[in-house]
């Protein structure tokens, strides 16, 4: 159960509202989609994207094909070599972008902030919501139960008081999640996180990091703001942020409120190109746009 004080003094030593985050992550979406919508695809290896010999990439595979190393962005033709049972089956952005609206839907009903990240991934800023005496394990319990009745789908959620946290916490109890790092948690929880785990920090990154003796949050935390800006640039402060458990990023929603309602401001087309270009963007971005 999270339990945060009402008050803390934040970095710049101003009096601020401790803020609830929940990041939910729905479970190898487009494959559980799949399995969902055809009986015959539960409880086997299924791969959703490209053709079994083609040049496509794995777009989202189930956990019984991860079973056999297969993870999105591998070539279709080495998911095949190491799977050849598995089902492959095209991309259908019609269902998942359905299932991704009723998801967000539910997420409106609780949280005052939503920042989706893609289809099927958001931060949620529950800091204001009343439900459930606004304790967010709570609200993230409802959100998982209301997710999977309505939609038949399962998702993962991490609870915590910043979006480095929560994002990290929705991945440590896959699939079928709720983890939780309370704010008294935080500092000491990301010393012995892998630095390749760290949010922000990519491939090309911790490749850097690693070269210079950093593999975890307590080598990273060992390093002076100036040694890392020398190094890293406009990322340090937030790197040296985050080997403290610090992240004072805002949730950012896409949408705003209008007298007539919510007006989805950025468009599903959007959210379909971006779910198409993140595993790449994920491998090739500089590590200064990371973060
Ligand atoms: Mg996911």
């Amino acid at each position: 159960m999270i339990k945060i004080c009402l008050k803390s003094k934040s970095l710049s030593g101003k009096l601020t509202k401790q803020r609830k985050i929940i990041h939910v992550d729905m479970d190898a979406f487009f494959a559980s989609v799949e399995q969902r919508d055809n009986p015959e695809y539960r409880g086997k290896p299924l791969i959703v994207g490209g053709k079994p010999n083609s040049r496509g990439v794995v777009a989202a595979c189930s956990y019984e094909a991860r079973k056999f190393g297969i993870y999105s962005a591998m070539p279709c033709s080495q998911a095949y070599r190491l799977c050849p049972q598995a089902i492959f089956v095209p991309v259908r952005f019609e269902a998942y972008r359905e299932a991704s609206a009723k998801i967000r839907e539910v997420f409106w009903r609780y949280a005052v902030q939503v920042e989706p990240l893609s289809l099927d991934e958001a931060y949620l800023d529950v800091s204001y919501t009343a439900a459930f005496d606004g304790i967010a394990t709570k609200i993230a319990q409802a959100i998982k139960h209301e997710i999977k009745q309505e939609t038949g789908l399962i998702a993962s959620a991490g609870v915590s008081y910043n979006k480095f946290l929560a994002k990290i916490a929705s991945d440590m109890d896959k699939p079928d999640g709720l983890y939780v790092i309370t704010p008294k948690q935080g500092a000491a929880f990301v010393q012995s996180l892998a630095i390749e785990k760290f949010y922000g920090v990519g491939p090309a990154t911790a490749k850097k990091m690693k070269a210079l003796g950093i593999h975890t949050g307590a080598d990273l935390k060992t390093w002076s703001l100036s040694d890392l800006q020398a190094h890293f640039g406009k990322s340090a402060a937030y790197y040296y942020n985050i080997a403290r458990g610090i992240d004072e990023r805002a949730v950012k929603s896409f949408r705003c409120h209008v007298p007539c309602g919510y007006i989805p401001i950025r468009s599903y087309a959007l959210f379909r190109a971006i779910d198409l270009l993140q595993p790449m963007i994920e491998r090739h971005l500089s590590p200064k746009e990371d973060v």
